[in-house]
């Protein structure tokens, strides 16, 4: 294969050895490097020969298979932008991406091939199952080689739209630069070579599956265990035969549930990451207790890939994200000055990273991006003495109650270390007297626990103004697939609740 140096697709094709296996998957035969990126050729050529020129889009809602790992790679191969959409999104969802992205391809399961159509008229529709078969893959069996399409550093590899908790959802804009020098970065700093295999149980329509996982474990040229979803008995069962694991908080706390997860079962694997979300100090010690493993937490979202990681080697600190990655900057900005060291304010990033800018948004990007390449994140948290980042919320989840700044993190650490307590979200809802009255929503391990207990135990804990007005017992915490807490949902579920 012929690669241009600047070109993704160069770097993430040089590593494996082509007999060597790249993907196994329950059920399935084995794949390797060399079949995997043949098949990534015939689907560029594929895309190509269906219309697609250098730029274009192809917008993909399909269930998690190797195929669909071809089509992205095929996709950037080809030159085009590859635009991941979450499979759970609805008709309604999807013709809003469409009619925003206006890819020249779509793909999508056949069973949704009668609903999805219209949405499109003027995208070519190709289908990709489950199973790997339908229209896609037919095509691509034709085909043999394919040439890689030149692309600079900044062109684009993919939009990945933001899961748009507030507002309309945003096409997030990643060249092949951001993806690449990213990836190489947490190749290097998390140690991952082609001794190792990794389980990859994430899926790969956001950042986390597609470009943390599968890039670097394609960088590295490593193996996965290719699972098509978060199955804990397929977790545990693959733990002998792996070395790493990525997952967000609730692979881990379901796993601590499952009696297989012993010293012997984990006695191959070297590490264990977590991120998307926040990861309980309560899980880390479970874990560790249970495994001998400390996870390693980290840092990122969608406009800029990863930003900070616990160290490899030195001390993995539970409840912070770790240090700034080699080549990122971070600052904490608070009333638009720099804050104290441990002074909480909004988290800033810089760096190689950092994404391009909202697809045909200049004024949301102008309002997050500056001009000098900081990143507004939206994310707030401050810098210990050591140089360790704990993120505390997202400042749009920040409560105002009675002109007091409440972190709704600061709260829930206490609640969660009361005993009885699973975990916990606290959310602002409109309150007559303070704006803002603070609710705590928590989840119990001991049903007998009232509210009265929790207050009890808050009071000499936190000031006043940071305690709960009300706690709520929910049996869980409502979740989106990557496993972050529905802050939004819970607003909205709970805001008539000091009004009505
Ligand atoms: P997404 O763009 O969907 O990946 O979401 C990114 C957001 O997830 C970040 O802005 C953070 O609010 C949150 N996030 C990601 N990793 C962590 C983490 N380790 N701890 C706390 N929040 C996290």
């Amino acid at each position: 294969m012929d690669y241009d140096a600047n070109h993704l697709l160069h770097r993430l094709a040089g590593a494996g050895a082509p007999g060597k296996v790249f993907a196994t998957r329950p059920g399935l035969p084995d794949v390797t490097y060399g079949e995997l990126f043949a098949g990534a050729e015939r689907m560029a050529a594929t895309l190509t020969e269906a219309g697609l020129a250098p730029g274009d889009r192809v917008a993909v809602q399909v269930a998690k298979s190797l195929e669909a790992v071809q089509l992205y790679l095929g996709t950037v191969l080809a030159g085009g932008v590859f635009l991941p959409l979450n499979t759970a999104y609805t008709g309604s969802e999807v013709a809003y991406f469409v009619s925003d992205a206006t890819p020249r391809i779509l793909v999508c399961d056949p069973a949704r091939e009668a609903e999805i159509a219209p949405l499109a008229p003027d995208a070519t529709l190709l289908t990709l199952a489950p199973d790997g078969g339908g229209s896609l893959t037919d095509a691509a069996r034709d085909h043999t080689g394919f040439r890689a399409v030149p692309r600079e550093a900044d062109d684009l590899a993919a939009i990945l739209y933001t899961s748009g908790t507030t507002g309309r959802s945003k096409g997030a804009m990643l060249s092949h630069a951001n993806l690449a020098s990213n990836s190489e970065t947490l190749r290097d700093v998390w140690r991952f070579t082609p001794d190792d295999v990794l389980i990859h149980a994430l899926p790969i329509f956001h950042t986390h599956g597609l470009f943390v996982a599968t890039n670097v474990a394609l960088l590295a040229g490593a193996s996965v265990h290719f699972l098509p979803g978060f199955n804990p008995d397929a977790i545990v069962a693959a733990m002998p035969s792996s070395t790493a694991l990525m997952g967000v908080p609730t692979f881990y706390t379901r796993l601590l549930d499952h009696p297989g997860l012993t010293r012997d079962c984990v006695s191959n694997m070297r590490l264990f990451i977590s991120g998307s979300a926040p990861l309980l100090v309560d899980t880390h010690e479970k874990w560790e207790a249970r495994t001998g493993h400390r996870i390693l937490e980290r840092y990122g979202m969608t406009e800029t890939n990863m930003n900070t990681s616990n160290p490899y080697d030195g001390d993995r600190r539970p409840g912070t994200v770790g240090l700034p990655l080699p080549g990122v900057e971070l600052r904490i900005l608070r009333d638009g000055q720099p804050a104290n060291q441990g002074e909480i304010g909004v988290i800033e990033v810089r760096g190689p990273n950092v994404f391009q800018g909202y697809w045909q948004m200049p004024g949301k990007t102008a309002e997050e991006l500056r001009p000098d390449g900081w990143f507004i994140t939206g994310d707030q948290g401050f810098v210990d003495a050591d140089g360790y980042v704990t993120i505390v919320g997202r400042e749009k989840d920040m409560i105002i109650s009675g002109g007091f700044n409440v972190y709704p993190k600061e709260v829930e650490n206490v609640i969660d270390a009361i005993p009885g307590v699973k975990e916990s979200a606290v959310i602002g809802v409109p309150h007559p007297d303070f704006g803002e009255g603070v609710v705590a929503v928590v989840v119990r391990g001991n049903d007998s626990l009232t509210e009265a207990e929790i207050q009890d135990a808050l009071k000499h804990e936190i000031a006043r103004f940071k305690q709960p007005k009300q706690t709520l017992f929910l049996p869980e915490l409502p979740r989106n697939t990557m496993g972050k807490v529905q802050k939004k949902a819970l607003r909205e579920t709970y805001a008539g609740l000091f009004t009505d």
